[in-house]
């Protein structure tokens, strides 16, 4: 939550006061669901959140910010390549802050020289408490990765996805270390990325990728349409609602044309 005068510098006709209260409702909601994504992540738990960059519960940028700025003030290696000791140009600075997750890298195999007594202490104490103390705090989950499978999807075959995922991670023999790193609709379907991949986890992932083209995104029944532009499976009762004259029958002509 950002402060009142920040707020009313960046937002000089809106209510702060309304403001404040959504942000309590958002967090009290964000609280209550606690016991529920334990429950999920204990029956599941492939859906334990985890920052699909580096692997944390939880990334402070500003933290990371803070010790790139430091990092970037002493000699740093080029990528790759043997260890080629040179100060990095204005550019290489500017592609390192932009490109924040690469800090992990920066931070284990870049730095090649302190210049000041002092940095290389405060570096290491910065990232303890980045690494230890703030994924303590945040290893309890307010959210889960089923929280991003659509709705339609979800009524129609959740459950028994998560199910299946489940036994398939069992018989594959990893089900402790297996994470949903992220989950998504993409081209239509219901796309998982995991940190590992076994026989039977694939096989399971494709039948519902299959599956979930075939069932509307929306209310889960057969999906008879699919959206142009943004490529949706939708049935005949959800397609007028969101997409009124840009949607494409299944099975026509035009469908051949487009898709195959
Ligand atoms: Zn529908």
């Amino acid at each position: 939550m950002i402060s009142y005068f920040k707020f009313k510098k960046s937002y000089p006709n809106t209510s702060y006061k309304k403001y404040f209260m959504n942000n309590i409702k958002y967090n009290f909601k964000k609280f209550i669901r606690i016991p529920y994504c334990c429950y999920m992540c204990i029956k599941y738990p492939f859906l334990y959140p985890r920052n699909r960059f580096n692997g944390l519960h939880y990334n402070n940028w500003k933290i990371q910010n803070f010790l790139i700025t430091l990092v970037n003030k002493y000699n740093v290696s080029k990528f790759g390549g043997e260890a080629e000791n040179h100060e990095l140009t204005d550019l290489e600075k500017e592609t390192f802050k932009k490109n924040l997750y690469y800090f992990k890298e920066i931070s284990s195999h870049m730095i090649v020289g302190w210049t000041n007594w002092w940095a290389k202490p405060l570096h290491t104490i910065v990232q303890f408490y980045h690494y230890y103390i703030l994924q303590f705090f945040h290893c309890i989950p307010t959210s889960t990765e089923w929280d991003c499978m659509e709705m339609g999807w979800k009524k129609a075959f959740g459950k028994q996805y998560l199910d299946e995922l489940k036994e398939a991670a069992i018989k594959d023999g990893y089900l402790k270390s297996l994470r949903i790193m992220q989950l998504k609709e993409k081209w239509g379907r219901c796309q998982l990325y995991l940190n590992m991949y076994g026989d039977n986890v694939f096989k399971v992932i494709q039948k519902y990728e299959d599956l979930s083209w075939n069932t509307c995104i929306k209310c889960g029944k057969p999906a008879t349409h699919t959206s142009r532009g943004w490529i949706s499976p939708y049935c005949e009762d959800c397609v007028n609602k969101d997409n009124p004259d840009r949607s494409i029958k299944r099975g026509t002509e035009e469908e051949k044309e487009m898709f195959l």
